[in-house]
């Protein structure tokens, strides 16, 4: 039998401004049951990232299939060279081309397996998709195409949108190719150029590649006993099966649905599916912490109002370090490191009280309620932010199926079975995420002297400031390990974008054929990320989810830089200020 627990009865009111205001023990008594729910899941499933399938071949391989375009119309294969090729056309490479087209470039090839650009926003197409990131910070490039966002937090087909125009504004489409994939990226020593080969019969060459292949693109599903005998219709979220559901959803109106895993997507999708279908089921491992969601429509007053070089400076004020009061600073001096930990946490822990507060005001079924507690500390997973997922369970035709930390262990053809209920479903949803930050994904890179970039990372991952890797010459890498993490991503691609931009300007500028990581600034980096990574066991202690890879703790280097993203881009100054202390050049 687990233990049961009963949270501690608040002895103030808790403000939204969360301050420690309680007794220890409270704190205590609260983090004891955050390791417990995290020791359950890892004795559920010790094997890791292990867990969930990723190469999605045979039965699985229509999981990957487009279903927003059709078949790819026959072309000839192409068999010519660019100097600048993108593995990947979103927010990456169209932020990084803007760059690079700003400072002259004209040979830019986006080569996308979607059929258009977009990335991300072009896959994730499921009803309610929309960014939690304010939008005039998220949408990026907006001083360039003089765009002001509609509301305070975009949804999915505006940003979709925004990623077309920005490809257009910038004539990316002139060269790129969509449906096709990179099977294969070879760096040639002699002629020093990259070779690179598609699913569709193309050999290309380019100078400058750039893996833009995004940080969550691979589709995964949980490795679940008997999910291929299942006999109604399936998809996962990142190919939404409009064909089925119907644009407007009320293709599910006398279905029975299910969808498996509660992280952002499903947040989103849930109150649509709630509100369409006959029957909803959500099958629950771990919950998400849910917060208000405060948008709005964008106030046309104050949009006429914004002066050219707008978003440009929101955004370097949002990148500007937080300066401490002298008191503040003051009072940070007389604690110890111990205290501060200590202070952070019951901080966070009043936070995760506020959401579980929010639960009991929100949904009627008090069993249900307390199934939608999360209990782990706040960014240990993806905090989400909606106001109709909570209400959702309040609906007569929801059902939460909360599997204890679990999850489905077994589908049947007729649809899940947990704890030896049969849930007959005609249509069930993976919600189940993507593979995280992969840099060859669907690729294999070779880089000199035929070294597998895959070999390389074996005994753990080696860059330059998460974007150079020694041996891999005039290969950049977006969007991957050992960068900085940033919560508005397309901030930090942008920082990255403007690095590579400099970089292959600094390289055709001065001459040089290719420019790639110096070994001693390579293992400068590395040790930078370990002595950064080594600062806290939060890793460790959280709750598993692909922030921490699913409690593989061993992964000494194997992560994001975590000294912050202000030193990050300070890093990033500095090592484009001193090129040649970082870089090796040849000559043409
Ligand atoms: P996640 O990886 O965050 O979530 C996968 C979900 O599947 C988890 O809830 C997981 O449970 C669950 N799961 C896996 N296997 C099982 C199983 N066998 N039974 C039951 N549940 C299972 O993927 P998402 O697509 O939700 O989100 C990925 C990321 O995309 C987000 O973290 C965010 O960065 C981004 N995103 C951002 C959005 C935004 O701006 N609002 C919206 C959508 C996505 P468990 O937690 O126990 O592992």
């Amino acid at each position: 039998m687990e233990k049961t627990h009963v949270l501690p009865k608040p002895e103030a009111p808790i403000g939204l401004a969360a301050r420690p205001t309680r007794s220890q023990e409270f704190y205590d008594r609260i983090k004891e049951k955050f390791a417990e729910e995290r020791d359950l899941r890892l004795k559920y499933r010790p094997e890791g990232t292990a867990q969930y399938l990723t190469d999605l071949d045979g039965t699985f391989a229509r999981y990957e299939i487009d279903t927003y375009a059709s078949e790819p119309a026959p072309r000839e294969a192409i068999n010519d060279t660019v100097e600048c090729l993108f593995i990947g056309g979103g927010f990456s490479a169209l932020l990084t081309s803007a760059r690079l087209r700003e400072r002259g470039v004209e040979s830019i090839r986006i080569v996308e397996r979607g059929a258009d650009v977009g990335g991300t926003w072009y896959w994730n197409r499921y009803p309610g998709v929309a960014c939690d990131v304010v939008a005039y910070d998220y949408l990026p490039l907006l001083d360039e195409l003089d765009y002001v966002p509609r509301d305070h937090y975009a949804k999915g087909p505006e940003i979709f949108a925004h990623c077309q125009a920005i490809a257009s504004k910038y004539n990316l489409y002139e060269l790129a190719v969509f449906q096709t994939t990179v099977t294969s990226t070879v760096w040639d020593d002699a002629a020093q150029m990259w070779h690179i080969t598609t699913d569709r019969g193309d050999h290309m060459k380019a100078r400058f590649v750039i893996c833009a292949n995004g940080t969550l693109s691979k589709p995964k599903l949980s490795k679940i006993k008997g999910m291929e005998t299942f006999k109604g219709h399936s998809f996962h979220t990142s190919r939404w099966d409009y064909a089925y559901t119907r644009p407007d959803l009320s293709g599910l109106e006398d279905k029975v649905v299910g969808i498996i895993g509660t992280g952002a997507t499903a947040v989103q999708a849930v109150p649509g599916l709630g509100a369409a279908a006959r029957e909803l089921f959500v099958f629950q491992r771990t919950p998400s912490s849910i917060d208000i969601r405060d948008d709005w429509a964008t106030d046309p007053n104050w949009a006429r109002k914004l002066r050219p070089g707008w978003q440009a400076e929101r955004r370097a004020r949002a990148r500007m370090q937080p300066q401490m009061t002298e008191a503040q600073k003051a009072r940070s001096a007389a604690m110890s490191r111990e205290e501060k930990i200590r202070l952070q946490e019951n901080a966070n822990i009043e936070a995760m009280t506020r959401i579980h507060q929010r639960i009991d005001q929100i949904v009627k079924n008090k069993e249900t309620a307390e199934a939608l507690k999360p209990w782990y500390m706040l960014m240990c997973k993806r905090p989400c932010f909606h106001n109709d997922y909570l209400p959702t369970f309040n609906r007569p035709n929801v059902h939460l199926v909360d599997t204890h930390g679990k999850g489905i262990t077994e589908i049947n053809e007729k649809g899940p079975v947990f704890e030896g209920k049969q849930y007959e479903l005609d249509v069930l949803i993976y919600a189940t995420g993507f593979e995280v930050q992969k840099t060859g994904i669907y690729n294999q890179i070779k880089g000199e002297r035929g070294l597998d970039l895959n070999d390389k990372y074996s005994t753990g991952i080696r860059t330059l400031l998460g974007i150079h890797t020694q041996g891999f010459p005039n290969l950049f890498i977006m969007g991957g390990y050992q960068a900085s993490f940033q919560f508005n991503l397309t901030d930090m691609l942008q920082a990255q974008g403007d690095h590579i931009a400099a970089c292959i300007d600094y390289a055709r500028r001065n001459g040089y054929q290719s420019i790639g990581a110096a070994p001693g600034a390579e293992e400068w980096w590395v040790q930078e990320v370990i002595r950064h990574r080594g600062k806290t066991g939060r890793n460790q202690e959280c709750t598993p989810g692909y922030y921490n890879f699913e409690g593989e703790s061993q992964r000494r280097q194997d992560g994001n830089y975590n000294g912050g993203f202000f030193q990050y881009c300070n890093h990033l100054t500095d090592v484009q200020a001193r090129m040649s202390q970082h870089f090796v050049f040849t000559k043409k």
